[in-house]
């Protein structure tokens, strides 16, 4: 099944379903375009009504038109999320993607207006993804989008909403665990040589 959303932002979210980028096991958790619908509905971007008719259409090629649109979005987030700039292509694919979209959102009222989308087009499980990454990238807060900082590499993204800002681990029951269990270790390991 899907990892825990920890993300706290749907583009961010999506960019964490290759799981563990850096360490020796990447997990890519997107197999066919079944999952990315059903990721998309486990998301809340779409209902699972509509996941089940997107997927009966959605093919091979839907997929790696999202698994694209994704890999942009973990390039340009992990870039800012490091105080660097993101590079210029993957910003190209993500503003392509919104663009794409843009084509058939309709702006409908709510708490804030937002962006909906209806019909059963293949695009429509990643393009709120597409949306969402605009919305960060153009609205922020920029300052606070971080890359999971554990030593095996699982470089997940997330948005550390924390009041101090102090947030280091994607999950604290995940990597914030290991690095807890790794401290002390190390803290053991000290006191048997002192
Ligand atoms: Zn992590």
């Amino acid at each position: 099944m899907f990892l825990e959303l920890f993300g706290g932002v749907a583009c961010l979210d999506f960019a964490n379903t290759m799981d563990g980028r850096a360490t020796a096991h990447p997990e890519e958790l997107l197999h066919s375009y079944a999952d990315l619908s059903a990721w998309s509905a486990y998301a809340g971007l779409i209902d699972a009504g509509t996941a089940a008719r997107l997927a009966a259409r959605g093919n091979e090629a839907d997929l790696r038109d999202a698994v694209a649109l994704r890999e942009a979005i973990f390039e340009v987030f992990a870039a800012i999320g490091r105080k660097r700039a993101a590079p210029a292509t993957a910003l190209g694919v993500v503003q392509a993607h919104y663009a794409q979209a843009m084509t058939v959102a309709q702006l409908v009222p709510g708490d804030e207006y937002e962006w909906r989308f209806t019909g059963d087009d293949p695009g429509r499980a990643s393009w709120p993804v597409a949306v969402s990454a605009v919305r960060l990238l153009a609205g922020g807060p920029l300052d606070r989008v971080k890359v999971c900082a554990a030593e095996a590499g699982c470089i997940g993204l997330f948005l550390d909403t924390s009041k101090n800002r102090s947030r280091r681990w994607c999950t604290m029951d995940g990597c914030g665990m290991d690095a807890k269990i790794q401290r002390q270790a190390s803290r053991r390991q000290a006191a048997r040589r002192t």
